[in-house]
């Protein structure tokens, strides 16, 4: 067929995400969803949403939410941007804070959609080098990029970087957006949000989707000082203002409302990672330090990519990266206790 579509869709290597299935007999350990069901008082908002108001558009401000998210974290509603996903604010972000052919630096494991952005959006990109045991070296910045952004914990190494670094970064590089990507925050790690008060170069980025039960609804937030909200704002207002949908808010509300079951499944969720580790340490696993839901981990003898066989074979799904230095790792997310043991045993059988 003669060509109908632009260069950019025809050379784009877009995200690939994890594999999706409805297979109640898969051990679906691959795409870091959180476990547990969303709690009793989200699945009651959600049923006592007035439904025939869904003939309206949504609140494009989103004010409800963010009003409760600034009570959450203690700032100013004029900091928090809500969106469609953490996955939209970080597209979003590219386009508020970079131009095409600026340079910015991210780790070289890391979320894989930040390359995907960078050359969606035009913006090239620097590695910042690990340690050999997959610690960011943030002394490795180099001065003249434009942006830098990490998640932190990082994935999928699950390595948890402390404040205080994130704290030199921010002293050291003044004339930039520093963007962290608190995904997995909740799960062990201390949040870097306080510090948007002292650093107007800071944008926190945060979602619902793994430690609050809810991927399947598309909730993320921003918060940082309001100049950058702002320049969010714009991007959004020039996209899409109504990327929130009335659902998703209530839920979320929601779920900000209930701590109580949040952070007994973030803590639930700790303790089976904790049990996990140690099992894959005693047979032989080498595993790097997790602050998130998932661990990444290797054998010493058998082939990340022959382990994902084998497990897939037996039902289980894990994630394998063609990444270099990662390629002989696996990433199991933390699952129910009942999954980890079969997975567990899965592995112990095939070694
Ligand atoms: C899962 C994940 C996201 C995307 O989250 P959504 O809110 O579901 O779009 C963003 N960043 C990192 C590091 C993630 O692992």
């Amino acid at each position: 067929m003669k060509k109908l579509w632009s260069n950019l869709a025809e050379e784009l290597v877009p995200y690939q995400p994890g594999e999706q299935t409805t297979n109640e007999n898969i051990i679906k350990l691959n795409t870091n969803e959180n476990p547990f069901p969303p709690s009793e008082h989200v699945i009651n908002a959600i049923k006592t949403c007035n439904l025939e108001s869904l003939s309206l558009y949504p609140d494009h401000d989103v004010t409800e939410l963010k009003k409760e998210l600034s009570n959450y974290h203690n700032v100013e509603k004029h900091n928090i941007f809500v969106g469609n996903g953490s996955d939209e604010i970080l597209a979003f972000s590219w386009q508020a804070f970079w131009n095409p052919e600026d340079v910015i630096a991210f780790p070289e494991i890391t979320y894989n959609f930040y390359k995907v952005y960078c050359d969606l959006y035009r913006v090239k990109s620097e590695m910042i080098p690990l340690t050999a045991d997959f610690k960011i070296n943030t002394a490795a910045i180099l001065n003249d990029v434009k942006g830098i952004i990490f998640p932190n914990p990082n994935a999928p190494t699950g390595r948890f970087l402390p404040i205080i670094e994130i704290e030199e970064i921010l002293k050291k590089h003044t004339n930039k957006v520093v963007i962290i990507d608190e995904a997995y925050i909740d799960f062990g790690g201390v949040s870097c949000i306080e510090l948007i008060n002292r650093y107007d170069n800071l944008l926190v980025i945060r979602t619902f989707s793994k430690s609050r039960s809810l991927a399947g609804l598309r909730i993320g937030y921003a918060v940082g000082d309001h100049h950058l909200i702002q320049a969010l704002n714009t991007i959004r207002y020039s996209f899409n203002p109504y990327s929130v949908d009335y659902v998703g808010m209530k839920a979320a509300i929601a779920s900000i409302q209930d701590d109580q079951t949040f952070r007994s499944n973030c803590q639930a969720i700790v303790e089976i990672r904790r049990a996990t580790i140690q099992k894959l340490e005693s047979l032989g696993c080498h595993v790097i330090p997790s602050m998130t839901n998932f661990i990444l981990f290797s054998h010493p003898v058998l082939n990340g990519s022959i382990i994902y066989e084998k497990l897939k074979h037996k039902n289980i799904l894990v994630r394998h990266f063609d990444t270099p230095k990662i390629q002989n790792y696996l990433r199991v997310s933390i699952g129910s206790e009942t999954q980890m043991n079969a997975f567990i045993s899965s592995l112990t059988e095939l070694i």
